[in-house]
């Protein structure tokens, strides 16, 4: 079990960012409504995710930390507290392979929150206590079991700059969540959750691109097309800037990323990329998502119209400008 879980955790759990990565897909799962992401040293010595979402129950918690234990699919059917994508259940056994791992949490049913301690995927401790409603999960010592893949990790600077980038996206993604991200005790992160895009680019991006973006909304046969994208003025040299978002997941896709830049040449001749913070609202009918531990891969039933779709939105948001 142990080593099948060390070796597991390699390809979900490659340094800090996967972890966090991980759990705050979890807390969102949970119905979270603000998230808290603390790090120390890069995440390496310290991650703490706090959120006040639906909990674990008692009897629970221990299961959730084994191999392709999940609650989600059962979950989904009845209704009850997630409905997600995240649904192999190779999350918390694979960080609590290699790693110190705290859990506390409360649901709203129970009196009591719990304790639980788990290190190496062996568990420690397990005992009530009083908690709020929600859950912390606290990763200590991450791969001090697995020197090689310690050896891996670049430095904290680095890594805290995944986690910084992570935190950005998730927010972006998710305007109706309040995500706040806390390195080395300085708070770097903080949104308001109202739902509102925009404030949560000016948040994470500042004036200068707040205040050259063009507003977009349209709609076809499933598929929405909300959100923003820049004007020229602050096109970029790379695809960094590059937010898109399918049903509120941030994903890679070359048939969204090259429609968007097709759409944006016809106005900016020379070859630099757009800023964007676009969310696609498309029906599951259309989409064949094929989930692999690491990356999310999306295949259109309808590549053509979609990308023509796409390709009008920005080539047509962007004439409205110049009107
Ligand atoms: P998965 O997300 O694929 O179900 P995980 O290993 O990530 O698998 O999590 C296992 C289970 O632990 C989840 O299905 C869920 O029931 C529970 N869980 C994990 N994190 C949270 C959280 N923050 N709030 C509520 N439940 C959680
Ligand atoms: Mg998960």
């Amino acid at each position: 079990q142990n080593t099948i879980d060390k070796i597991a955790a390699g390809e979900v759990i490659e340094r800090p960012s996967s972890v966090v990565k991980e759990l705050v897909e979890n807390a969102i799962d949970a119905n979270a409504t603000a998230i808290t992401v603390e790090i120390k040293e890069g995440g390496i010595s310290f991650i703490r995710i706090t959120d006040n979402g639906c909990g674990i129950p008692r009897e629970e918690a221990a299961l959730a930390f084994l191999r392709h234990s999940t609650s989600k699919i059962k979950r989904v059917e009845d209704l009850l507290c997630v409905a997600s994508l995240g649904f192999r259940g190779e999350a918390l056994s694979s960080i609590a392979a290699v790693s110190q791992v705290e859990l506390i949490t409360k649901t709203k049913e129970s009196l009591m929150g719990i304790r639980y301690i788990i290190e190496g995927g062996a568990e420690k401790e397990l005992e009530d206590i009083g908690a709020p409603e929600g859950t912390t999960f606290l990763v200590r010592k991450l791969f001090y079991n697995t020197p090689a893949r310690r050896k891996f990790l670049k430095s904290a600077v680095t890594e805290a700059s995944y986690i910084n980038d992570l935190v950005e996206r998730l927010a972006l993604s998710h305007p109706d969540i309040s995500f706040k991200f806390i390195n080395n005790n300085q708070t770097k992160i903080h949104t308001s959750g109202n739902t509102n895009l925009k404030d949560i680019i000016y948040n994470v991006y500042g004036r200068e691109i707040t205040g050259n973006l063009i507003e977009l909304n349209t709609e076809m046969e499933g598929v929405k097309i909300t959100g923003f994208i820049g004007k020229p003025v602050i096109s970029r040299g790379n695809r960094n800037y590059e937010n898109y978002y399918v049903n509120a997941r941030y994903v890679k896709s070359n048939l969204i990323s090259k429609a968007i830049e097709e759409g944006y040449k016809t106005f900016m001749m020379q070859h630099k990329y757009p800023f964007t913070a676009l969310h696609f609202t498309i029906d599951g009918d259309l989409l064949d998502v094929n989930v692999h531990p690491t990356k999310m891969e999306l295949r259109f039933s309808n590549q053509e119209e979609i990308y023509q779709f796409i390709f009008l939105t920005i080539s047509e948001g962007l004439t409205r400008r110049e009107l």
